[in-house]
C-alpha cells in the first residue's frame, strides 16, 4: 500500500536527522537524555511552520525551552481553573528550570495577527454556532490593539505594527505573573521581545522603549569583546 506523502516526508526527514544532526550530536543527546535539561532561555514563539526558534538560534538539544502557540501570545495572569497550557509552561520554565531569560518572538505575516485584524472566524461562528478556540485566543490581542490605537492610531490596522504590539503586550502580561515579576525584580530573570522577518531571515530585538532593532547578522559586528 502506498504511504501518504506527509508520512513519507516525516520518515525521510527522520532518517536524515539520524544520519546527520543526531549522528553529530549523539553524545549530547545521550547526556541530556540521562541527566536532564538545563536550558538558559525560554522562547515563546508562534506555531507558524516558518518560525522555528531552535533553527533561528542554531540551538542544540537542551539549550532552549520552547513554547509555541498561535501568534506567540502570553495571556494575562489568570489563576482561575482552566487549561492554561501557556501559563503552565512559563511556570515550569521559571520555577523548575530557573531560566535566565524569557524571549517572546513575533514574526512577519503572522496568520494569527491577520485573523485578529480581519476578524476571521466571526461569520463562520455565527453560522455554525460553534465555539471557536482560535477566536477566543486571539482576542487576547485586544489590549495590544487598544494601546496601538492610543499611541499610533494611524498604524493600528497595520499588520507589522500589530505584530510588534503583540510582542510588547506579551512582555507586559509576563510581568503580571507573580513568580515572573519576583524573579525579574530579584535580577534573576530577563525578558526580551524579538521579531523574525521570514523573507530576509533577519532577527530584531526590542530595545528598552519597545522599538525593534536589527541584530547584527555577522559575528564580527557583535560588540562582545
Ligand atoms: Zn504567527
Amino acid at each position: 500500500m502506498k504511504i501518504p506523502k506527509w508520512k513519507h516526508n516525516l520518515i525521510t526527514g527522520y532518517q536524515n536527522f539520524r544520519a546527520k544532526p543526531y549522528k553529530r550530536h549523539k553524545d549530547l543527546y545521550e547526556e541530556v537524555g540521562k541527566y536532564g535539561q538545563h536550558p538558559d532561555v525560554m522562547v515563546i514563539a508562534c506555531s507558524d511552520s516558518r518560525v522555528n526558534p531552535s533553527a533561528i538560534f542554531n540551538a542544540h538539544p537542551g539549550e532552549i525551552f520552547v513554547l509555541r502557540n498561535v501568534a506567540n501570545i502570553v495571556p494575562p495572569y489568570d489563576p482561575s481553573a482552566g487549561y492554561h497550557g501557556t501559563s503552565s509552561a512559563i511556570e515550569f520554565a521559571v520555577k523548575a528550570l530557573n531560566v535566565d531569560a524569557i524571549v517572546v518572538m513575533g514574526h512577519e505575516s503572522c496568520g494569527g495577527v491577520t485573523a485578529y485584524l480581519n476578524g476571521v472566524g466571526a461569520e463562520d461562528k455565527k453560522q455554525e454556532c460553534e465555539h471557536s478556540f482560535l477566536d477566543s485566543w486571539i482576542q487576547i490581542l485586544d489590549t495590544a490593539h487598544e494601546k496601538l490605537l492610543e499611541t499610533d492610531a494611524e498604524n493600528a490596522g497595520c499588520q507589522r505594527q500589530m505584530e510588534y504590539a503583540g510582542v510588547r503586550q506579551s512582555l507586559v502580561n509576563l510581568m503580571g505573573f507573580p513568580f515572573v515579576e519576583k524573579a525579574v525584580i530579584a535580577g534573576n530573570l530577563s525578558l526580551l521581545g524579538t521579531y523574525f522577518s521570514i523573507i530576509e531571515g533577519r532577527l530584531l530585538f526590542a530595545n528598552k522603549d519597545g522599538i525593534f532593532e536589527e541584530v547584527p547578522t555577522h559575528r564580527s559586528k557583535v560588540a562582545d569583546k
